[in-house]
């Protein structure tokens, strides 16, 4: 019964919110959704339309027409992003910044009324709940494609897959938004992106079978294509290794493909100790099943594998890496990576950890997992 009520729980709390807000923010030609897309601008300028979409699982058309409306009000501007010139950057106005202070007063007016009477535990425990229930419709959504796109190919590569000369690909989406990760337009996909065509790759490798030892799959997150599976077949049919990058967070999809020997060698993300998972990975929490899972299944080795970890300033500390120590040991390998910081990481401001401390972190490490190494140390 608790079950049936709960979408209807949310869309009364949703409707609510709205009636409330149309109505206190009409005196500036807003409505409830697109006060929410212009915090949501204003709390990340430059932010394009597909990042909102991503973030928050709208869909374009009505981010389109909230952006354009927001637009014609002056209180948006849209602007060509200099190096790829299909994507556009919205920034707030003054005229937004002048009335943006009424809108999250507004909003904390709302939630003080709403959660009158409810206790902090009340609340932490109603928040954890709510968060793992959005997780799983987050993960079902962005697993809704069943065909992998792929949006960049490496031909060659001495480097990505250990011991084999190989092709790398950049399958795009992700459930997860690392503040530090390096490619954020394949996690958020650009508009217009062009997805390569998968029997132009599978063809290219086939002329080079003889040439080339194995292919690296990596994103993005490859798993959370349903179809991954079935392309990782074709690439295997050519006699060719496979190599697969996860962030860890599809345990059955990851079990499957190592069970059915898809699978020759697997790199798996772990992002930071348990404590400070969520953080690591840009969300408000996360539950830690599968991830823990998959670490299991890996120091299993049924399958070849390393775990890595990108180290940055913000995110890791020594207790932190005393934490992971801990959590992963006994495990066969584990890479400590420098964070380089670049124009395309998704949050601007990070910083790398100085050499001396990356190798006292490696110290502990080695505690726990002997044959931690560094990796990218400038
Ligand atoms: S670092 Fe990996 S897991 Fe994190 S957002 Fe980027 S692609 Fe996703």
């Amino acid at each position: 019964m608790a079950r049936n009520v709960l979408s209807l729980d949310s869309s009364i709390l949703y409707r609510s919110s709205q009636k409330h807000f149309d109505k206190i923010f009409a005196k500036y030609n807003l409505g409830y959704a697109s006060s929410l897309f212009l915090t949501t601008i204003y709390e990340h300028e430059g932010i394009t339309m597909n990042e909102i979409a991503i973030t928050g699982n709208f869909d374009k058309g009505t981010i389109t027409k909230s952006v354009q409306k927001l637009q014609e009000l002056d209180y948006v501007i849209v602007k060509s992003n200099e190096e790829d010139k299909r994507a556009k950057n919205l920034y707030t106005t003054n005229k937004a910044r002048d009335i943006i202070t009424d809108i999250y007063l507004a909003k904390q007016t709302w939630w003080d009324h709403l959660l009158q009477d409810v206790t902090d535990e009340e609340l932490s425990t109603y928040l954890k709940t709510n968060d793992k229930i959005l997780q799983r419709a987050r993960e079902y959504d962005i697993k809704e494609s069943d065909e992998v796109k792929i949006f960049g190919f490496q031909k060659l590569t001495l480097l990505d897959y250990p011991g084999n000369m190989a092709s790398t690909l950049f399958t795009g989406g992700c459930n997860f938004r690392c503040p530090f990760c390096q490619n954020r337009s394949l996690v958020f996909l650009n508009e217009g992106a062009p997805e390569l065509d998968k029997d132009d790759i599978l063809s290219y490798l086939n002329d080079r079978k003889g040439l080339l030892d194995g292919v690296c799959i990596s994103g993005g997150e490859p798993l959370i294509y349903k179809g991954l599976k079935d392309f990782i077949k074709k690439v295997k049919a050519l006699g060719l290794n496979v190599k697969l990058d996860t962030n860890g967070s599809f345990y059955d999809e990851l079990k499957e493909l190592i069970d059915e020997r898809l699978v020759d060698y697997v790199a798996m993300d772990v992002k930071n100790c348990k404590e400070r998972y969520a953080e690591t990975i840009g969300l408000d929490s996360y539950d830690l099943t599968s991830i823990e899972k998959s670490v299991e299944l890996l120091k299993m080795d049924l399958v070849d594998y390393e775990f890595r970890t990108t180290i940055v300033k913000e995110f890791h500390d020594l207790e932190a890496i005393e934490s992971l120590g801990k959590w992963l040991s006994g495990a066969k390998r584990l890479y400590l990576q420098q964070f380089v910081a670049r124009d395309t990481c998704i949050q601007k401001g990070l910083h790398a950890l100085d050499k001396d401390t990356l190798y006292a972190m490696r110290d502990i490490l080695r505690k726990y997992i002997p044959s931690t190494e560094l990796r990218g140390i400038e």
